[in-house]
This record gives structure tokens, sequence and C-alpha cells, in this order.
């Protein structure tokens, strides 16, 4: 089989605001090949810079355009292409949107091997350790206390295990920020799960311990991404000193981060995003060098039903995976991108098992929020 075709392309609802919700616009890779199979693939990150990284003509050797690196090469040689891609794009993606880029052509390519050979991604990755999951409902921190409960009511009465509630103004105001913690536990009563997402806001490392004995206090399961992910030793420092979860992935890309995180003991539970860490390539490295460590994975998962598709197969596969993130963005994207929307029952999800990563476009939202 040969690749003939790489497409990145943009979806975007009309108005974007400066908000962290990555539901308001996407990039989406599809890759075909000559067998007629094709893989989708959704990418957390700048879609503009994507969509170069993919569509731009070759500079020189490692600096190349990703389409052009991919052509005619064998989809099913996932570990032969990641290198391949890494070692004619090293200039611009060892990181950040470049190796995001990377890491959704290689989730793609799995999807194109799952139904090449008739099977879900899971089973590629060495099979199910589960096949349903325990969701978490993941919102945005609002202003105000109000705000806080009217979420907790409208979501919660879904079954969700717990609430997390991430970014917003969290870390401004550190005494505002505990009422809304307050407020959170208070509606959502004593046996549901809460967490916090600081989005790397801390800037001391004093308010921020005493904040997350404060947090403690309200039974907080995890503390995320208290500080910029570039001072692992501050999460280190930070997660010997307090008596609830420390938690980080998202922004790591590439393996040697993940050990970095793992070596050092940074994090209580490990949360690469596969649209960004390197794909399932990496993903799957992760979790093995996740278990040596004996710490958990729960993936980041804050985009359309597409990354959430790759999410669940690479859920299934790992062992004591805890819960599957579930967006509670509700935008049009987040809701209507794929044909058939991941659905939470009773605070469950099933993972399927249709071949590759089981999930189809759903073309009338790709042409009508297409740019
Ligand atoms: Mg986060």
């Amino acid at each position: 089989m040969k690749i003939t075709d790489v497409q990145a392309y943009i979806v975007r609802q009309p108005e974007v605001s400066l908000i962290g919700d990555g539901t308001q616009d996407s990039v989406i890779i599809r890759i075909d090949t000559d067998a007629g199979i094709y893989g989708l693939a959704e990418v957390d990150s700048a879609p503009y810079l994507v969509k170069q990284a993919i569509d731009m003509p070759d500079s020189h050797s490692a600096q190349r355009g990703m389409r052009s690196v991919l052509l005619g090469m064998d989809p099913l040689a996932t570990e032969v292409i990641w290198d391949e891609l890494y070692a004619c794009t090293y200039y611009y993606a060892r990181g950040g949107a470049g190796m995001h880029a990377i890491s959704g052509i290689d989730m793609a390519l799995w999807d194109i091997k799952g139904k090449a050979l008739g099977v879900p991604v899971f089973q590629l990755l060495g099979g199910a350790y589960q096949r349903r999951i325990p969701a978490y409902i993941s919102i945005l921190m609002p202003q105000t206390e109000d705000e806080v409960k009217r979420l907790v009511d409208y979501h919660m009465v879904k079954g969700y295990s717990g609430i997390k509630f991430g970014w917003g103004n969290l870390g401004e105001d550190m005494a505002h920020d505990l009422k809304l913690v307050r407020a959170a536990r208070k509606a959502l009563g004593p046996d549901k799960l809460l967490m916090i997402d600081i989005a790397m806001n801390w800037r001391e490392y004093k308010p921020a311990l005493d904040a997350c004995h404060a947090y403690a206090q309200e039974g907080v399961y995890w503390v995320e991404e208290p500080f910029r992910v570039e001072q692992p030793e501050l999460f280190a420092k930070l997660r010997d000193a307090v008596p609830l979860n420390i938690t980080a992935g998202e922004e790591l890309s590439s393996l040697q981060e993940f050990e970095t995180y793992l070596q050092k003991g940074c994090v209580d539970i490990l949360q690469p995003d596969l649209s960004r860490c390197g794909g399932l390539t990496i993903g799957k490295k992760i979790a093995d060098l996740a278990k040596r460590h004996q710490v958990p994975i729960i993936p980041h998962n804050f985009k359309s039903g597409l990354l959430m598709s790759a999410t669940l197969q690479y859920i299934a596969s790992l062992p004591g995976a805890r819960y599957l993130e579930y967006c509670g963005q509700e935008t049009v994207l987040s809701r209507s991108l794929i044909t058939e929307p991941v659905v939470v029952q009773d605070g469950y999800v099933e993972i399927p098992d249709r071949p590759g990563l089981g999930v189809e476009l759903n073309m009338d939202t790709v042409a009508r929020y297409r740019v």
C-alpha cells in the first residue's frame, strides 16, 4: 500500500473568542492510499500552522513539507514514517505545532492500519484492558460562584464521575479562586470528583503551596498544570509537599519530556494528548514508561469527537485507565463534527470496536464550517 495524498483542512465557527476553548476551530488531517483506504485525525494545536507544516514545499533536507515526505510511503510502516518525518522536519517540528502535525499524521496512519486489518486500533496497541470507561466532564472556570453552581447542576445530572474546572481567570486572584472551588464542592456534594486546571498560571511557589492545601480541604482530586511545564523541578517539589494529586502532560511532546516528568517524580497522573505528544506511536511508548513508573494515565482530550475517538482507543489499551476527559464545551464542532458523537450513558462511555479509530466525519458540518 502507498500513500497517495495528504490533506489538512481547517474548520472554524464564524466567531472565535479568546478563551481556552479549542473546540471553536480544528484542523483535520486526511491521508489517502492507493488501496482506497483513508485515515482521519484531528489536531489540538494552532490549525493554520499545522496545515502549513503539511502543505508547504520542501525547503532543505531538515525542513521539508510533511506531505512531500509522506507521498509514496507505506502507510502501515508507522514507526518508519515517524522517524523519517522527524528527521526531515526537525528544524521546526521537535516540539510545538510541528510535533502536533506529526502527531496528527501518526494518528491518521493508525486509522488506516486498523481499517486495512479490519480491527479497532486498540487491538493493534495490544488489546483492551477495558471496553467501557467512566467519564468526567471538563469545562472552563467561570467568573462567579453562581455560575459555578449552575454549571455543576447542568452537567452532573448526566452521571459523570466528577467535574474539572480549568483556565478562565484561575491564578489571577487566589482568594477568589478559592471561593469558586468551595462553591464547586458545595454544589457537587461530598462524593463526586473535583479537579482544578490552573493552566500554568501560578507564578509563585508559596501561594501555590497554600492554595493546594486549601483545595485539599475541599477534597480536590487533582490540581493540573500548576506551573509552566518547563519547570519540572517545581512540579516535583509541590507534589512532595501536598496531599492531593498533581497532574500534567498535555503540553509535553516527545518521549524525552515524558521520561523527564516520570523520572523526576513530577506528577501523580500523566495526561498526554495524542494529537500533541507524537501520536499513538509515541503514546504507546509513554504508556509503557508510565507503567514502569507506576503512574496512571488519564489522557488530555479537549476537542471534537474525532480526537475523542482516538483517545478512547488509547484508553482501552491502558492498564488501569481511570477516566475519560469528556469535553463539556458545547460548540458546533465539539457536538457535530463526526457522524456518531460519543455518548455518555449513566456516566460511562462504551469504547467502539469498529475498524481503525471507528470514526467518520459529518460532511455537512465540514462543508458548512470549512474555511
Ligand atoms: Mg489542562
